[in-house]
């Protein structure tokens, strides 16, 4: 199918060739047909799949093709609420590159910059309005904005918008719509909180669903290195240096963290930027600019900061640390791989994120080929929880400490480290009990899998035990069981580890770490 058989005029043919598709992709397919013929559409589709395209192309082509008769005043004709301002930009974009040579006036709206130059756009006649909800909402309020001349409203990624708190904000702005008009949902999970706000949104949509969240982009070559938190930095280095590394997205749990990989990769003579939610508007555009223009060729980011950030030809994608929730796994390797192009996803796990590798392997339905360095997983006891938490407290303060503010110091420090989340997960994004949720059920399709640590866990594949080595067994609550005959603190078969565990002194830092 090509784009000419969708029914696109002219001019937006052109535009589309220029931006240098071929041929649709599956969900423009299916979409632009139905936004055309005006028909409410749920959408579920993941990142990467041109979902930008598949309903800008037909709304700028309803706007063209439907001009304001002469004099009438010139109102916010569709509205796109996005969750983050790096998205909306994106989208923004889009929309003046598929809306050239046409009468089409596209503004973006986001907050975190003063609120001036977007006020004036509004009052200079826009008719597309890209905006993220908290500044929309606000300007609302002022009186800067009304919302009774949309014809099409696009809710994008929903599920996010969920994540990050926004839905009230959405329902807020729903509902000072006109009665009339369309509205298109997207989403790259359906979560029940998420179906209901269809539900209340749509009215009898017509279903689009591409790549399910559990289906990683196939032509993305996983792989897993097992090593301690300790040597992360080390292995990173290495890889950016070795590797064929055009570009790097680097995910990092935390905002302190990724700004401590981009101190660390600079001992090692590696440039990188950093973006998170601590970065101010203009360091975060000037961090993605010099990214997207290869003058920096590594990208550390927050899971939320690097939401929705296209960058073309991306090459490989870094998990640092492991994604707290499974499905940001598919998000994040989505980053690359775009548009069927190859891509490269590298994961690193410790021993404290097993559990999470767990999980996105029980998602993705198979077990993440581990690669072996020279930085094997040396620190096979998980920390124990209260150290974590001693952890995470000092960290804390310490942030507390830097904005000149106060915090009850943790009594006992054990250990110094991890830093907390950048945001906590909504509560309803936790993984439900007891229902099968589509995005968070098991791929039916995986092949049943052994644990990775434990009684029963498959020895690895990728190295034989040594001779005269001795599995070590991880067992409940972190403790280091040794197996029956087996003398104990020698190897540890369960990573696959052929050379001796060391003794960690946790006190002078992990793997002798200075
Ligand atoms: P999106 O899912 O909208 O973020 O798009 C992901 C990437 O695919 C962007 O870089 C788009 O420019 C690109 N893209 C969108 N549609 C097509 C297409 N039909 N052919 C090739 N690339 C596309």
């Amino acid at each position: 199918m090509s784009f000419e058989s969708l029914g696109l005029m002219p001019v937006i043919l052109k535009n589309v060739l220029k931006a240098g598709y071929e041929t649709p992709t599956p969900i423009q397919r299916s979409t632009i047909p139905l936004v055309m013929a005006g028909k409410d559409v749920l959408g579920c589709a993941q990142t990467g799949t041109g979902k930008t395209a598949a309903f800008a192309l037909p709304m700028i082509q309803q706007l063209a093709k439907n001009p304001l008769k002469d004099g009438a005043p010139r109102v916010i004709r569709q509205l796109i609420l996005t969750p983050t301002r790096e998205l909306a930009l994106q989208i923004y974009e889009n929309f003046v590159t598929y809306g050239k040579n046409l009468p089409v006036t596209p503004c973006v709206i986001f907050g975190g910059v003063g609120q001036q130059p977007q006020v004036d756009a509004l009052h200079k006649g826009a008719d597309i309005v890209i905006a993220c909800p908290g500044r929309l909402w606000d300007l609302m309020n002022q009186g800067y904005v009304r919302l009774d001349g949309v014809e099409t409203f696009v809710l994008d990624e929903a599920d996010r918008m969920l994540d990050m708190g926004f839905i009230h904000d959405v329902r807020r702005i729903a509902a000072k719509l006109p009665q009339k008009h369309q509205t298109l949902l997207f989403s790259a999970t359906m979560p029940a909180e998420v179906e209901k706000l269809a539900m209340d949104l749509l009215h009898n949509p017509e279903s689009v669903k591409v790549d399910p969240v559990s289906s990683t982009v196939k032509k993305i070559d996983q792989s897993l290195y097992m090593v301690d938190k300790a040597n992360k930095k080390f292995l990173l280095a290495k890889l950016l240096k070795e590797s064929d590394i055009e570009s790097a997205l680097v995910f990092s749990r935390t905002k302190h963290g990724a700004d401590r990989i981009v101190r660390e990769l600079k001992k090692e003579g590696i440039q990188s930027v950093a973006i998170h939610g601590d970065k101010s508007q203009s360091q975060r555009q000037n961090a993605l600019a010099k990214f997207k223009s290869g003058e920096s060729k590594v990208l550390i980011a927050t899971d939320i900061a690097a939401r929705g950030i296209d960058i073309a030809g991306l090459s490989h994608v870094f998990n640092y640390d492991m994604p707290m929730e499974p499905e940001a796994y598919v998000h994040r390797i989505g980053r690359t791989g775009r548009a069927g192009r190859d891509g490269t996803a590298v994961s690193f796990c410790c021993i404290d994120e097993i559990k999470q590798l767990e999980q996105v392997e029980k998602l993705i339905g198979k077990r993440l080929p581990v690669k072996q360095s020279e930085w094997p997983m040396m620190v096979t006891t998980p920390t124990d929880p209260k150290e974590k938490e001693a952890a995470r407290q000092l960290a804390k303060a310490a942030r507390l400490a830097k904005l000149g503010r106060t915090a009850e110091m943790p009594k006992k420090l054990t250990v110094s480290g991890n830093a907390a989340p950048e945001r906590k997960a909504h509560k309803s994004a936790a993984p439900a009990k007891t229902s099968a949720r589509p995005e968070k059920a098991a791929n039916p399709a995986a092949p049943e899998m052994k644990p990775r640590f434990g009684p029963g866990a498959a020895p690895s594949p990728a190295k034989p035990l040594p001779k005269g080595g001795q599995a070590i067994v991880i067992g409940k609550g972190g403790k280091v069981q040794a197996p029956a005959a087996a003398k104990p603190g020698k190897t540890s078969a369960a990573h696959g580890l052929s050379k001796p565990v060391q003794r960690v002194n946790r006190a002078r830092g992990r793997n002798g770490e200075r």
